[in-house]
């Protein structure tokens, strides 16, 4: 059970900022970011292209040094990939030379957990993400959807405290993703995870998330924080979906 910092948040974002020295000179891709993400919510990071989405992502993922400020994750600072963030790129980053299965226990391969629990779990995620069927299919006869599938469920093998996903539905096609989209709150009910998840996509945002993460650029900064207070299933025909919409679309 993932414990939570002194505030609360299980993962906290304290003052990030980010330059990046190129040609063209200094761009401030992170302008003091700053928020919590609490146990089992569902949070969404949504802006436009170039407000620093991908950076922050990779910062969070400890895949990036921060210019200034740091990320706590449990209260231990963040400073490479680690076990407790299972993590979801919008390339699904699979091996090809492996069959669904293989990729799913991928991240097992470094733990102490023993071989029967390990297949016992790979099994449950297989079928707790509709794969059940294609375990021993390798990932080029698959489809966009179903290879996000597998990479869903490789993510959660490792039973991470926290989800980190970018963009994880911008490779496929929309009636693909609105079930993709169906099926993460369904795992996310059944498993109780705390998941960040960064999009280019309102509609998308205000599907998903409790809370949301509006970000604007020049420099990448937060604009807002807005709790969505709609019941799930969400219908994007609903008007109090719309007006969300609408808010979060004047914002950025
Ligand atoms: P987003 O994911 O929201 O599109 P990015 O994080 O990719 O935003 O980029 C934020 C800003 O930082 C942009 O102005 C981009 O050009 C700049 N940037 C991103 N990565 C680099 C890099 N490696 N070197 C220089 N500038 C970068």
């Amino acid at each position: 059970m993932a414990m939570s910092h002194a505030d609360g948040s299980m993962v906290r974002i304290e003052g990030v900022s980010k330059q990046y020295d190129g040609e063209q000179g200094t761009v401030q891709a992170l302008d003091d970011v700053d928020f919590g993400v609490d146990t089992g919510e569902f949070v969404c990071i949504v802006g436009p292209s170039g407000c620093g989405k991908t950076t922050l992502f990779r910062i969070l993922a400890g895949l990036e040094p921060a210019t200034a400020g740091e990320v706590l994750l449990d209260g231990s600072r963040v400073t490479e990939p680690t076990p407790n963030m299972g993590i979801v790129f919008q390339e699904y980053h699979l091996f090809p030379w492996q069959t669904v299965r293989e990729n799913v226990a991928f991240g097992l391969k470094k733990t102490d957990v023993p071989t029967d629990e390990r297949e016992r779990r790979v099994d449950h995620l297989v079928d707790l993400v509709g794969l059940d069927g294609f375990a021993d299919s390798y990932p080029k006869a698959l489809s966009g959807g179903m290879k996000q599938r597998v990479a869903l469920a490789r993510a959660l093998a490792i039973d991470p405290a926290l989800l980190l996903m970018d963009e994880p539905f911008g490779a496929v096609d929309a009636q693909t993703r609105e079930m993709l989209q169906g099926e993460l709150l369904e795992i996310w009910e059944e498993t109780g995870k705390t998941v960040l998840f960064v999009t280019h996509d309102v509609e998308e945002a205000v599907k998903l998330a409790d809370r949301i993460i509006v970000m604007g650029k020049n420099p990448g900064s937060i604009r807002q924080i807005i709790d969505v207070d709609l019941d799930r299933p969400r219908s994007r025909t609903d008007t109090a979906f719309g007006q969300y919409y609408e808010r979060i679309r004047e914002l950025i």
